[in-house]
């Protein structure tokens, strides 16, 4: 299923997500455009993922990553929201993340309370930072996608 797009490199806006409170839970998620959604193979499991993520012309983080349905189409459409493992001193709305996806972690679920879902976020932040540092997912943190020609701009891609 999730491997075989694996990795998968995207780059596009950030655009307000649904208010769902992510950041009043301490996760904030970066949420990507319809636009870049459209563009994911359709085939892609919905699911969280991890990788490594860049703002701008930032630096290269790990991330989490989800890949779930989208409430606001009655979840016809998919939503993709990067929650990059990385204390910024400001909001990033508008600006251009780029994100290569390496890895799967667990399908989606329902769980019975607001406690159970941060501990389950919790744990797949802990097993996304250990796999980032293993040799195979590591080597993609210095992919040449992460460095854009200086004072150039990219938009989708
Ligand atoms: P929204 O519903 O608009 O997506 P969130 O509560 O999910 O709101 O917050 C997401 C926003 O928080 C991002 O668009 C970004 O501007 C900001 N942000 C700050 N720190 C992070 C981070 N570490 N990872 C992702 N987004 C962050
Ligand atoms: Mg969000």
């Amino acid at each position: 299923g999730a491997m075989r797009h694996l990795p998968y490199f995207c780059r596009g806006q950030v655009v307000k997500g649904f208010g769902r409170g992510s950041k009043e839970l301490g996760i904030p998620t970066a949420n990507f455009s319809e636009q870049v959604v459209e563009s994911f193979p359709s085939d892609i499991p919905t699911g969280i993922y991890y990788g490594w993520a860049c703002v701008g012309n930032g630096d290269v983080h790990k991330m989490v990553l989800s890949i779930g349905w989208n409430p606001f189409y009655k979840n016809i459409k998919k939503s993709v929201e990067t929650h990059i493992i990385h204390t910024f001193k400001e909001d990033f709305y508008g600006e251009i993340l780029s994100i290569v996806i390496t890895g799967y972690i667990r399908p989606e679920k329902n769980f019975d309370s607001l406690d159970a879902l941060i501990s389950a976020i919790q744990e797949d932040i802990e097993e996304a930072k250990r796999q980032l540092d293993l040799p195979e997912h590591l080597k993609l943190k210095e992919d040449n996608f992460f460095h854009l020609p200086e004072g150039k701009t990219v938009n989708n891609h």
